[in-house]
C-alpha cells in the first residue's frame, strides 16, 4: 500500500498528506511481512478517513532493534542533557506550529471538539514537552558519605534503555506526550504503539520528531493491533521497560507478559471508577460545574471520570436538580462545530459498550434522571445520562463505563461518604467539595486514590505526578516522579584508601 494518504478535512476543506507507514529509523516504511491495514474512522460520520499500515510482530522486532542501536550509539549515554533538552524544545515548537492542523486530525479521528483538541490537549502536550525538556539537564544523583578518609558512594540515574510505550485512544496526542517527553528527557529510546482506533496523529508527530532532528531510531512508531504489536512489545526480551495507559484488563496482560519474558520494568495507568463527594457546606453552583466537567469532559472517555457522585442528604434534592439543569446546557455534536462542548464516542465498540451499561442500569433498577435515549442518525453520539436511586452492587456503580454516564447516590455522614467512595477496586481519582477546611483535609487524606481534587476536578498539571492506587495502576507520570520511571539508579562505591586484607 501507499505510504501516505491525501485527505480533505470536510469541515475546513484543508487538504492534508498523512503518512501511513510504520516509522522506523526516521523513515516511513511498509511492514516487513504483512499486508494488513488499520482503518481510521471518523466517529461523527462513521466513514473511513484512510488506512494505515498495521505492523506485525516482525515489525516490532525491527523497531526494537532500531531503538537499541540508537540507544547504544547516538542517544542513551552518548548525548548530553543539554542536547536532549534542545531537541525536545524544538519538537514542542514544531507541534505548536502545527497546532491547528494536528487538532483537526485529532478531531477527525477521535471525535472530540476541535477547540478542546487544539487548545487543551495540544497546548498541554507542548507544555509537557517543554516541562521535561527542562529536566533533561537536571537529572541528579546523590553523593553518600561512607568514610570520609577512604570511601565515597554516589548514585547515577541512568536511562533505563529501550521503552515500549502503548497508548490509548482517548487523548492520542496528550498520552503520546506524557510518555515521550520524560523518556526522551532521560535518554531512553522508544517504540511507540498507538491505539488502533486513533492511529493518525502519532504518525504526524513522528514526522515532526524527524524534522526536529532527533537521530534515527530514537523514536519509532508501529501502528498495530493490541494483541499483536502491543503483546509483542510487552513480551519482548530486548525491551527494558513498558509504559502503558489503558484498561485494567489489558494492563494485567502486559504485566504478565513482562513477568514471563525478561521482567522488564512496567508502569501502568489503568481504569477508574472515581468518586466525587459533595458535602452540605460546599459552594453548590461551583460543585455542580466541577461534577459536570468531571463526568462529561471528553464525553466521559476519561480514566479519572468522576462517574460516582455522592451527595449529602440535606442538599441532595437541591443539588441534583441544579446538576441536571447544568448537564442539559452541554451541547454534544460534531467536533468541528464551535458550539459543541462534547463530541461522539470514539468508536462503534465504545458506543455499544456504553449503551450496554445504560441498559444494565435500567434493568438493574436505577432511576433515569436524564438521558438514556438513543439518537437517530449517523455518529456514535451518546447524550449525558444520569442515574439516581443506585445501589452499590449495580454494574453502573462498580464498573468503569468510559462514557457520559453518572450514578448519583447519597450519604448522611462524613464517615459514610468516605466508605462509599473507597468501596471500589480502583483508586485513580477522587473529588470532594466542602467549605470546611478541616473536613477537606480529613477526607482528602482518607480517600484511596492517586489524585484527590479538593473543590476542583479533572484538571491535571504537567508538574504534578499522576497515577493510580489499587487496581488503577503502578508508577507515576508527569512531575519529577516520572523521571524515576525512565531511569535506573546505579550506585558507585568509590574506594580511595581502604586496603583489602587477604585471606579473611
Ligand atoms: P480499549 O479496549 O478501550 O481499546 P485497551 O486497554 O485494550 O483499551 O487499549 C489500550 C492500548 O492497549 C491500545 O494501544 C491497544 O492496542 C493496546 N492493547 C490491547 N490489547 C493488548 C495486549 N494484549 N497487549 C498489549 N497491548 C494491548
Amino acid at each position: 500500500m501507499s505510504l501516505s494518504a491525501r485527505i480533505t478535512i470536510p469541515a475546513t476543506k484543508r487538504v492534508v498528506e498523512i503518512p501511513t507507514g510504520l516509522f522506523i529509523n526516521n523513515e516511513f516504511v511498509p511492514s516487513a511481512d504483512s499486508s494488513e491495514v488499520i482503518d481510521a474512522i471518523n466517529p461523527a460520520t462513521e466513514e473511513k478517513i484512510c488506512s494505515v499500515v498495521a505492523g506485525s510482530e516482525k515489525d516490532i522486532d525491527i523497531a526494537v532493534a532500531a531503538a537499541r542501536k540508537a540507544f547504544n550509539t547516538t542517544w542513551g549515554k552518548n548525548v548530553t542533557g543539554f542536547e536532549r533538552s534542545r531537541l525536545l524544545n524544538k519538537l514542542a515548537d514544531l507541534i505548536e506550529r502545527d497546532q491547528e492542523l494536528l487538532g483537526e486530525i485529532e478531531t477527525l479521528n477521535n471525535g472530540k471538539p476541535l477547540k478542546i483538541a487544539r487548545d487543551f490537549d495540544i497546548s498541554d502536550s507542548v507544555q509537557c514537552l517543554r516541562y521535561f525538556a527542562g529536566w533533561a539537564d537536571k537529572i541528579l544523583g546523590q553523593t553518600i558519605e561512607v568514610d570520609n578518609k577512604t570511601k565515597l558512594g554516589f548514585t547515577r540515574p541512568e536511562p533505563i534503555g529501550v521503552c515500549g510505550q502503548i497508548i490509548p485512544w482517548n487523548y492520542p496526542i496528550n498520552m503520546w506526550s506524557w510518555k515521550v517527553a520524560p523518556a526522551l528527557a532521560c535518554g531512553c529510546t522508544i517504540v511507540m504503539k498507538p491505539s488502533e482506533v486513533t492511529p493518525l496523529t502519532a504518525l504526524m508527530l513522528s514526522k515532526l520528531v524527524a524534522e526536529a532532528g532527533f537521530p534515527p531510531g530514537v523514536l519509532n512508531t508501529v501502528n498495530s493491533l493490541g494483541p499483536i504489536g502491543g503483546a509483542a512489545l510487552s513480551a519482548h526480551k530486548n525491551v527494558d521497560k513498558v509504559a502503558f495507559t489503558g484498561s485494567t484488563l489489558t494492563g494485567r496482560k502486559i504485566m504478565e507478559a513482562a513477568a514471563k519474558s525478561n521482567l522488564k520494568k512496567v508502569s501502568l495507568e489503568l481504569g477508574g471508577k472515581s468518586p466525587h463527594l459533595v458535602f452540605e457546606s460546599a459552594d453548590l453552583d461551583q460543585a455542580a460545574n466541577w461534577v459536570c466537567l468531571g463526568v462529561l469532559y471528553n464525553s466521559g472517555q476519561d480514566c479519572t471520570a468522576g462517574s460516582r457522585l455522592y451527595v449529602q442528604d440535606s442538599i441532595y434534592d437541591k443539588f441534583t436538580a441544579l446538576l441536571v439543569a447544568k448537564v442539559k446546557e452541554l451541547v454534544i455534536g460534531d467536533g468541528f462545530d464551535e458550539k459543541s462542548g462534547g463530541g461522539p464516542l470514539v468508536s462503534k465498540a465504545q458506543y455499544d459498550r456504553v449503551w450496554g451499561y445504560i441498559e444494565s442500569g435500567k434493568s438493574e433498577g436505577a432511576e433515569l434522571a436524564l438521558g438514556g435515549q438513543k439518537r437517530a442518525g449517523k455518529g456514535y453520539y451518546v447524550d449525558p445520562t444520569i442515574f439516581t436511586n443506585i445501589t452499590s452492587d449495580m454494574r453502573i456503580v462498580k464498573e468503569e463505563i468510559f462514557g457520559p454516564v453518572l450514578s448519583v447516590g447519597r450519604f448522611k455522614t462524613e464517615e459514610e461518604a468516605i466508605s462509599l467512595a473507597n468501596d471500589t477496586t480502583y483508586g485513580l481519582g477522587a473529588g470532594l467539595h466542602s467549605s470546611d477546611a478541616n473536613q477537606c483535609m480529613r477526607v482528602s487524606s482518607a480517600l484511596e486514590a492517586g489524585t484527590v481534587w479538593v473543590n476542583h476536578y479533572n484538571v491535571v498539571n504537567n508538574n504534578i505526578p499522576f497515577g493510580g492506587k489499587k487496581q488503577s495502576g503502578i508508577g507515576r507520570e508527569l512531575g519529577m516522579n516520572a523521571l524515576e520511571e525512565y531511569t535506573s539508579i546505579k550506585a558507585v562505591h568509590w574506594n580511595f584508601g581502604d586496603k583489602c586484607e587477604w585471606p579473611l
